[in-house]
């Protein structure tokens, strides 16, 4: 029987070149063999500008929906493939036409081997002939046809597909290096660790923690938030770090309503250290311009200050509807809603300054020995892997 045996992942348009897009498949192959490894029955054929995953009676929906989560693919289709002898090609394009529903249609050929001896149009042509002749009542509309069968011909075979569904875009993970991403338990900074990755960018986590102020039933949440983001990066480690003491110094020694950006301050020295020390050369953080006090533009601005390494915030200027909407997406959101005390709202204080001053910030963190209590908090890391078999490998 004829019928769709191939998932053909298409790149999109590539601005990387020789060895940069050489990289970058090979990142893409290996990233999609990872997240397939449980059908044992798939093929894979890596080419220059399409993978081809062979079904070999695989049913080919749950492939599809597990590929489009994988960051780097730009558009999958189910396709068949075939001899390139045209009378092959009419005859399977026929039965394949005869699978869809609809009297409305259009032919599109794609002929990347130019050695072909028919070109697009003749090809288009003979095809819609040929349905003509064996299907009644069908009609070719360019617009908006209701059935569009594209054929590729290409070095090896031709390919025939009837549609073609949207991939995640961005870069395959890994070819963007690494960013060492702020995460606490909210809504936001999860989706914007999923930004990254979807950039290609791979993410290690740190977390601030304040026990006994806050209480191990955050960290299971991150754990469970993790596990969510393993659809997209399979292996995740999470550094966790402890604040107490930095929190409780800061509170000795500044004025409540400075406590918050100090506390800040102290949480993007630590993140540049760690940075540092594990090779990532940008932070990240799920900060939206103006959502809280210390996100407005003057309180980045002093918060910033203790370092020069960039620190990304894609969700600098998206609103909250759109960032709750990525989450249910990918799923976090039901976690991220989850009732927690974070260290950021224990010590929230009545009146948080919008507008702090570097200068006065500066003069109370004087008063305490901050470096050795940032040095005492980066020898306590606990690190945890957060792995997609959903093991915890320490
Ligand atoms: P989120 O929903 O991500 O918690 P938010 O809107 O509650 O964000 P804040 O609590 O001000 O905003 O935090 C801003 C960002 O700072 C977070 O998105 C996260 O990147 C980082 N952050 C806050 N608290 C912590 C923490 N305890 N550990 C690590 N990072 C944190
Ligand atoms: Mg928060």
């Amino acid at each position: 029987m004829i019928t769709y045996d191939h998932i053909m992942v298409r790149f999109g348009e590539l601005s990387t070149k020789g060895k940069n897009k050489k990289d970058f498949i090979n990142a893409l192959a290996i990233n999609i063999k990872n997240a397939l490894k449980e059908y044992t029955d798939l093929t894979f054929d890596v080419r220059y500008d399409h993978i081809y995953i062979g079904l070999n009676g695989t049913d080919y929906k749950p492939v599809m929906d597990r590929l489009t989560e994988i960051s780097g693919i730009h558009a999958l289709s189910l396709v068949h493939k075939c001899e390139k002898d045209i009378e092959v090609i009419k005859e399977h394009a026929l039965e394949l036409f005869k699978l869809e529903t609809g009297k409305t249609f259009k032919i599109v050929t794609k002929r990347s081997d130019k050695a072909y001896p028919l070109i697009s149009d003749q090809i288009n042509r003979l095809v819609a002939t040929h349905l003509f002749k064996n299907v009644p009542d069908i009609k070719v509309d360019v617009h908006n046809p209701e059935i569009e069968l594209g054929i590729e011909i290409r070095a090896e075979a031709a390919y025939i597909f009837a549609s073609t569904v949207e991939g995640a875009g961005g870069y395959p993970l890994g070819v963007g290096g690494k960013t060492m991403h702020l995460l606490s338990g909210g809504i936001d900074s999860p989706v914007a660790a999923y930004l990254m990755i979807k950039r290609g960018i791979q993410i290690e986590c740190i977390h601030y923690a304040s026990p006994p102020y806050t209480q191990m039933a955050v960290i299971y949440k991150l754990e469970d938030l993790l596990k969510k983001l393993n659809r997209y990066q399979p292996r995740i480690r999470l550094h966790i770090i402890p604040f107490t003491k930095i929190q409780e110094a800061i509170y000795d020694n500044a004025p409540e309503c400075y406590c918050i950006t100090i506390m800040r301050r102290m949480m993007y020295r630590l993140a540049a250290r760690l940075a540092k020390r594990r090779h990532c050369p940008i932070i990240s953080s799920g900060e939206s311009l103006g959502q809280v006090a210390s996100q407005t533009l003057q309180s980045i601005n002093v918060i910033n200050e203790v370092t020069n390494m960039p620190v990304i915030r894609p969700l600098a200027c998206s609103d909250k509807l759109d960032i709750i909407k990525i989450s249910k997406k990918i799923d976090t959101y039901d976690i991220s809603i989850r009732p927690y005390e974070d260290c950021c709202t224990i010590f929230t204080p009545k009146n948080p300054k919008t507008q702090p001053k570097l200068e006065e910030v500066v003069e109370y963190e004087k008063k305490f020995d901050y470096d050795t209590l940032i040095n005492e908090a980066l020898g306590n890391i606990e690190v945890k892997i957060i792995d997609s078999s959903g093991e915890d490998l320490l």
